[in-house]
């Protein structure tokens, strides 16, 4: 086992014993070295991982946040790795919508019958009914739109990685918005469907929410697609792919159009 790994299994090992949880504050370098019989420069190493995976935090200073403390934050990590992954096209821009078509459609079918807190979801609904809101600001308070939905599935995973696959598209599918001729009217469009699918599952109709997000989603990047000139094959916002009555049943891109986009990468 390499020298770092050590740091890694042994904060593995704390965590599932329950000696360390998050929040809680690690050794410090030396002492950790002491005890782990490593070099500090090994335990430093180590260190630097697990913040870049999103389990540790580091501040320095001497207050009550400063140390290293445990957290439970993978999703900058995860939006990172996917878009490096992106980056070198081995995964392709409608990999990323068909995935979030999956965990999406999912969670609405799913959603637990007694869950009742919308009100987030809803304040999120509103904020974006604010006339003159700045593209960027629409697509992020629709990406936490679709990730509060989603939590009705009570499967906190789902949120993580929809953050992450959001993360890792943001900068093109922000690009891809910007191309749009008529935002204003996109954006009411979008507004609309998102108070329809609220309203489905709000209601119980867990089925039909799925399906309206599913248009909403595949509806949103094939009206970009038309939009984005020299279209490099990534393209679905994450948050929000939006309308556009589509095959209505049809889970995954159509095969004739995944075709012409082989060549995707993320931020092109
Ligand atoms: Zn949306």
């Amino acid at each position: 086992m390499r020298a770092h790994q050590t740091v890694l299994s042994w904060v593995r090992g704390q965590l599932a014993s329950g000696a360390l949880n998050v929040g809680d504050r690690l050794p410090g370098e030396r002492l950790l070295a002491e005890q782990l019989g490593l070099s500090r420069s090994a335990v430093r190493e180590g260190l630097r991982i697990l913040e870049a995976l999103g389990t540790v935090t580091s501040a320095t200073g001497s207050g009550p946040k400063s140390g290293t403390i445990i957290v439970a934050q993978p999703q900058e990590a995860l939006g990172l790795a996917l878009s490096l992954q992106l980056s070198t096209r081995q995964v392709r821009f409608e990999d990323v919508v068909q995935t979030r078509l999956l965990l999406e459609t999912w969670a609405a079918t799913h959603a637990r019958p007694d869950y009742d807190d919308w009100a987030d979801a809803a304040s999120l609904l509103e904020r974006t009914a604010e006339p003159d809101l700045p593209v960027e600001q629409y697509l992020r308070l629709d990406a936490a739109f679709h990730a509060e939905l989603a939590r009705a599935a009570g499967n906190p995973l789902i949120a993580t990685l929809m953050d992450g696959l959001r993360s890792a598209i943001a900068d093109h599918t922000l690009e891809r918005s910007r191309a749009l001729p008529d935002w204003p009217t996109t954006a009411d469009r979008l507004h609309a469907e998102h108070a329809a699918v609220l309203a489905a599952l709000q209601e119980g109709r867990c089925d039909e929410a799925a399906d309206l997000l599913q248009r909403h989603i595949l509806g949103y990047w094939q009206l970009t697609e038309r939009h984005h000139s020299g279209s490099p094959a990534v393209s679905v916002p994450m948050a929000d792919v939006e309308t556009e009555p589509r095959p209505p049943a049809e889970r995954t891109v159509p095969v004739e159009e995944r075709a012409d986009r082989s060549d995707a990468g993320v931020s092109a």
